[in-house]
């Protein structure tokens, strides 16, 4: 087999890890993808009519606090200044997400200052005060108070998830920062910005060397294609970035994830909604979040008389779904636990990325992720100075 690795997954964990073994070793890697581009979710491209650049798979806002990523990720492209900030449409009135001072004083019809807003805050959260919540619903209340909760999460939560926010981590709305400032960024990272030019063109980047070979609709379970499971089995390294419980033929259960449903389209205006993105908290209306994708780059020269807008829908995932956000109910956790013995017991295969971790994972984690694998298993390997030890992305993070 002509080839030293295989790379199931082109998106930011696979292309990492191809691009670290290509450049530091001088591997043969072949990168599989059952879709028809290279990057994952990541993927963008221009929108013919507009030529405006739209995130296939949802707004994606690169950011990270981590050196080593920020220093890597430059390696292949430029990063714009732009910074994100979201709005919310409660009832017909919009106020600034995350939640702080401004979403507080405006919900409140109120001045007040940090130390009253914080004061408000603690009484309308005093149910769980001392606690530690560990589910979503009561963290939210913790974090800040029931009736904003109820405003604008509970049922955003109930549209995203469909899932009873009391079986639901703590973690995903730890995510969202609460602030007695106006400071209405959406992240609190050093470094935040978008590729110059585009997704497409910094995944491409990463994948452009002579000994990466990408293989597009190239599906990793068919047995038709030469370096499908069965038949790379034993023959050579594998990284699998492709959903867990997919690899293992379900042996221990299905792990729940949630998929999303864009609805695009082209209007006849310059500017749609004034932001690039607008939450939907109620549940009069049926989708999250409207995406309006010129707002994110205020730099380029879009057309003045057009703009491109996404509606997001999600639901759980049924079967031939795209697999997005792992939902993580104790179930779920109890079956990828299941999982662990056969992923520490398969011979030459690491798994990672979001699908192959069962992790809600950003670019930056998915691509710290893949450099820590790259460092601590493949670089002993490849230097022969380690067998491979099989496992996961994370066993030793
Ligand atoms: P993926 O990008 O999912 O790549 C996995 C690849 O494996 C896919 O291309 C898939 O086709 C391929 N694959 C799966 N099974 C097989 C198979 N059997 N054979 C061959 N190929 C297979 N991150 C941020 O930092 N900021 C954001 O704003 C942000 N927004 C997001 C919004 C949405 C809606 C989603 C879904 C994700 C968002 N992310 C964001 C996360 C980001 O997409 C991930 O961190 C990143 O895509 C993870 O990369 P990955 O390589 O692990 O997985
Ligand atoms: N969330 C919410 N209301 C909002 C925005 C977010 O309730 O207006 C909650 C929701 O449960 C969501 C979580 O916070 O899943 C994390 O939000 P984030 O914007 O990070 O979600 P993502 O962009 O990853 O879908």
């Amino acid at each position: 087999m002509n080839t030293d690795l295989v790379v199931v997954g082109s998106g930011f964990f696979g292309l990492t890890i191809a691009e670290r073994c290509a450049r530091e070793f001088g591997l043969n890697v072949t990168v599989i993808d059952r879709r028809s581009h290279i990057g994952g979710n990541a993927y963008s491209e221009n929108e013919p009519q507009t030529g405006i650049e739209v995130h296939r798979y949802g707004s994606h806002l690169f950011h990270t606090s981590n050196e080593r990523v920020w220093e890597y990720v430059n390696r292949f492209t430029a990063f714009t200044n732009y910074q994100h900030k979201v709005y919310t449409s409660h009832k017909g009135e919009v106020y600034p997400m995350p939640i702080n001072l401004g979403t507080i004083n405006q919900f409140f019809r109120s001045s007040y200052g940090p130390d009253e807003a914080r004061a408000l805050i603690r009484e309308q959260s005093a149910e769980f005060a001392s606690t530690n919540p560990e589910n979503l619903n009561d963290k939210g209340i913790s974090l800040i108070g029931r009736p904003l909760y109820e405003a604008f999460i509970k049922n955003y939560t109930a549209k995203q998830w469909q899932t009873d926010p009391k079986d639901l981590p703590a973690e995903i709305i730890s995510r969202l920062p609460v602030r007695y400032t106006y400071d209405n960024r959406y992240f609190n990272d050093t470094h935040e910005g978008l590729p110059v030019d585009g997704y497409t063109a910094w995944l491409e980047r990463m994948a452009d060397h002579p000994k990466i070979d990408v293989r597009l609709d190239t599906d990793f379970f068919d047995d038709s294609q030469e370096f499908s499971k069965n038949n790379v089995a034993g023959q050579v390294p594998v990284v699998y970035t492709g959903p867990i419980d997919r690899y293992f033929d379900f042996s221990e259960g299905e792990l729940s994830w949630r998929t999303l449903d864009f609805e695009e389209e082209v209007l006849p205006t310059g500017d749609f909604q004034g932001t690039s993105v607008m939450n939907y908290p109620d549940l009069d209306v049926p989708y999250t979040r409207i995406h309006e994708f010129r707002h994110f780059h205020p730099e380029r020269d879009y057309p003045r008389d057009a703009t491109v807008i996404m509606r997001e829908f999600s639901r759980f995932a049924q079967s031939g779904d795209e697999p997005y956000y792992p939902i993580n109910t104790t179930e779920d956790r109890e079956r990828l636990l299941a999982y662990r013995p056969a992923i520490k017991a398969e011979k030459d295969v690491l798994f990672g990325g979001r699908l192959g971790t069962y992790k809600y994972l950003d670019m930056h984690m998915a691509i710290g992720s893949a450099l820590t694998m790259f460092e601590n298993k493949l670089r002993p390997h490849f230097a022969g100075t380690a067998a491979l030890q099989s496992g996961s992305a994370g066993d030793d993070e």
